[in-house]
């Protein structure tokens, strides 16, 4: 009698059956330091990346084409074909591996369009990782974000997550070492998203007309405070450059800004280049009490309590 073939636990882990499930989440900058624009047309920077737990997830399947579907957020709205960053990402390491890039992927999106959450960038990442893992290509973490760094500048921490430094243009990514802690946010969602690169725009026309505030600077207060573990020290040194700019864009995030601080906050800032604000909260009840708040309030479409940091792009 000839025994049913199986795959073995090496085949399984490396998802070589499919499918293969990621959960990739979202990221906020606890400082975003915005340099000076290069020659190439990115601003240098100077960042502290978090990834918190709201989380985007993408299933990868055997199949005979590359096809990707999704549901959830931006469901409609946001192009499935190849300028949607997952094909990208899927083309991006099939031609490093020289592997046929063959795969049905499922997109749940949960991180908002626009939101200055980098969404996009961790579903690139999650695509490096779900389809790394169907193909059995077998690529380091270092490999992956080195791919990454190709596919846009927040790609690579979301393949690493936790808390890291992010220079150059935010692709060159080292990692934050402090003990364990997590720290608590609330959330607020906006109801239209707003684009990064008019974002650093409207930064550049304010700094030319000398209404910019003054820049950020060094991450150190930031780096100390996160290892004094307070969640009060820490939020006197959370700071985006990018702030202005999303302020000036939309200036009604001023009173989210306001109502979340007012509900308990102990501070506020717009995430990356927003219209997404984060607030840091003393503890678990208090983000639970300060998203009610932010919810009846209407300054926002949604709120949502999340904590950080977590681990980026993982099968799973
Ligand atoms: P960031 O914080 O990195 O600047 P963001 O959170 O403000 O980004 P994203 O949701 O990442 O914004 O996407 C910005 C744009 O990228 C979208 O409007 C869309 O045109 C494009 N894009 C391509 N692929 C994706 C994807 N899988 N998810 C979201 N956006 C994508």
């Amino acid at each position: 009698m000839t025994e049913a073939w199986r795959p073995d636990d090496e085949d399984e882990r490396r998802g070589a059956f499919g499918p293969v499930r990621v959960r990739v989440p979202a990221k906020v900058n606890l400082h975003l330091g915005v340099g000076p624009l290069r020659r190439d047309g990115y601003h240098e920077l100077n960042t502290v990346y978090h990834a918190i737990s709201i989380y985007d997830e993408l299933t990868a399947r055997r199949g005979d084409t590359l096809a990707l579907t999704m549901e959830g957020e931006g469901a409609g709205e946001l192009a499935l074909d190849d300028s949607n960053l997952i094909i990208r990402a899927a083309h991006a390491l099939a031609g490093y591996a020289g592997v046929l890039p063959h795969a049905r992927l499922h997109l749940r999106k949960q991180i908002p369009l626009a939101g200055g959450l980098a969404g996009g960038s961790a579903d690139a990442a999650a695509a490096l990782v779900a389809c790394d893992a169907l193909w059995g290509t077998g690529l380091s973490r270092d490999e992956l974000a080195g791919i990454a760094a190709d596919l846009g500048s927040d790609v690579p921490f979301l393949i690493y997550g936790g808390t890291a430094l992010g220079t150059g243009r935010g692709e060159a990514v080292s990692p934050v070492l402090v003990r364990p802690t997590s720290w608590h946010w609330v959330v607020a969602i906006a109801d239209v998203g707003l684009s990064t690169p008019a974002a650093y725009r409207e930064l550049d026309r304010l700094r030319d007309a000398g209404t910019a505030g003054a820049p950020l600077g060094s991450t150190d207060a930031l780096l100390g405070a996160l290892r004094q573990r307070d969640p009060r020290v820490l939020a006197r040194t959370l700071g985006n450059d990018l702030q202005d700019a999303a302020l000036a864009m939309r200036p009604a995030l001023a009173d989210t800004l306001k109502a979340g601080e007012a509900a308990g906050a102990l501070a506020g800032l717009v995430s990356g280049s927003g219209p997404t604000c984060v607030f840091l909260a003393a503890d678990a009840a208090s983000a639970e009490r300060i998203a009610a708040e932010l919810t009846s309030a209407g300054v926002c479409r949604e709120a949502r309590v999340a904590h950080g940091p977590v681990a980026g792009a993982r099968v799973g």
